[in-house]
């Protein structure tokens, strides 16, 4: 699941001069226990209405005493003896408050700024402000075209380097409540994401990714967490299994995070590009991501995703991204059968015949072509053949895309043994 950023809190000024957080999306930086524990300590959620108010009170310092005629930010009513200050999440700017504005129990979900008039209510119980809500995508039909354009725009964008699954991704936008209860058993890994969740199904062989995105997101959060999203669904069908044993948590969703960073990036949507640099979700592991992409290219990251000997990268050795166990190239004989002994009958169905890699690349031998992720070629099928396109290689599988009629398919290698 995608990350937010720390602008989900709100922020006072504390009495020391420093900062308190109430961490109203606190699991985005600590994970799901550390947010369960942290709404139930602060107050957040059904408890924050109540007990909340007292913390909040406490937690609001008087900034300055002033006689004059100035008015809340928020309410537009004139000020009383004390002023307090907020911080808008949104704009990163301090507001002046009054009193009633200050212990307001309602805040806007984005901003964290109290909600008095002109704002929307969620069925979660969000509350969204007058200004925030035109940010919003709050039409899920809308929300979902969105989040199949990002997977369209990241199989253009990448499609030298990485090929995202297009017909077995199940997307569905659900409110908060039910994303957070949105849990799959299984013992794969799923995504825990506050604003996205995706976690990999099998039934009877057939692999399939449920995606749940967060309901009335801002549109380029939206955008960065399909992208999230869809990475993951991607990390599932091509990181081998033994791999993503090893592979750190943290170092899974920094890679999630950068390619969303990527296609931000091409997107020339600089807020959320930043937002993605300034949340805490991957410690550290998306800044470290970013620079070794920007070092040694996004085919040698994918390398260390899929075989690389460290569970996550480490600040200061970068460079260690090079450090990868490519799996061993099959028998040339592979190669030598092919060119000098006459091809083999042409099978009736599409059929894997073997996988092999280069130091920096796999190949999938389909029928009588050979393909690697991102090319097109011509299978013989019978007497006729099929225009085909290599979507994605796995550690036994290759994933193609019947260019004809648009099917997608997903061949397993079998041992012919
Ligand atoms: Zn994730
Ligand atoms: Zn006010
Ligand atoms: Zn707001």
């Amino acid at each position: 699941m995608k990350k937010t950023a720390g602008s989900k809190s709100k922020v006072f000024q504390s009495a020391r001069g420093g900062v308190s957080f109430c961490f109203w999306f606190y699991h985005a930086l600590v994970g799901c226990d550390g947010m369960k524990q942290e709404h139930q300590r602060l107050g957040c959620g059904s408890g924050w209405h109540g007990g909340g108010l007292l913390l909040l009170a406490f937690l609001l310092v008087v900034i300055n005493v002033r006689a004059d005629a100035d008015h809340c930010a928020i309410c537009g009513a004139a000020f009383g003896e004390t002023i307090y200050t907020m911080t808008d999440k949104v704009t990163h700017k301090k507001i002046e408050v009054c009193h009633a504005c200050s212990i307001w129990p309602d805040d806007c979900y984005l901003c964290g700024l109290p909600v008095r008039k002109n704002f929307t209510k969620l069925a979660d119980d969000r509350f969204i402000c007058a200004r925030d809500v035109k940010s919003e995508v709050l039409d899920s039909a809308e929300a979902l075209q969105i989040c199949t354009e990002i997977r369209d725009g990241l199989n253009r964008h990448l499609s030298s380097f990485m090929a995202f699954p297009e017909t077995n991704v199940d997307v569905r936008v659900v409110d908060r409540i039910d994303l957070l209860a949105f849990k799959i058993p299984g013992n794969d890994y799923g995504c825990p994401n506050i604003l996205g969740y995706i976690s990999p199904e099998t039934n009877q062989g057939e692999v399939r990714y449920p995606l749940r995105l967060m309901s009335a997101l801002p549109r380029a959060q939206l955008k960065a967490t399909c992208a999230h999203e869809y990475t993951h669904a991607w990390v599932f069908q091509n990181v081998p299994g033994a791999r993503r044993k090893t592979l750190g948590h943290d170092a899974h969703e920094g890679f999630c995070e950068l390619i969303a960073y990527l296609l931000m990036e091409a997107q020339h949507e600089p807020a959320e590009l930043q937002a993605i640099l300034d949340n805490g979700y991957t410690r550290g592991q998306v800044d470290l991501f970013v620079e070794a992409a920007s070092k040694y290219g996004l085919n040698d990251v994918i390398d260390w995703m899929k075989y690389g000997e460290d569970a996550e990268l480490k600040a200061g050795e970068v460079w260690r991204v090079r450090n990868v166990q490519m799996p061993p190239r099959p028998p040339a004989t592979n190669t030598v059968n092919l060119t000098a002994s006459p091809p083999p009958a042409a099978p009736d169905t599409l059929l894997l015949r073997s996988l092999s890699a280069s130091p920096t690349r796999a190949f999938a031998l389909i029928n009588d072509v050979t393909l690697a992720v991102g090319e097109t070629g011509k299978a013989h099928i019978g007497s006729s053949n099929l225009l085909i396109r290599c979507l994605a290689i796995g550690a036994d599988f290759v994933r193609i895309r019947i260019e004809t009629s648009g099917e997608e398919r997903e061949l397993r290698y079998k041992n012919s043994r």
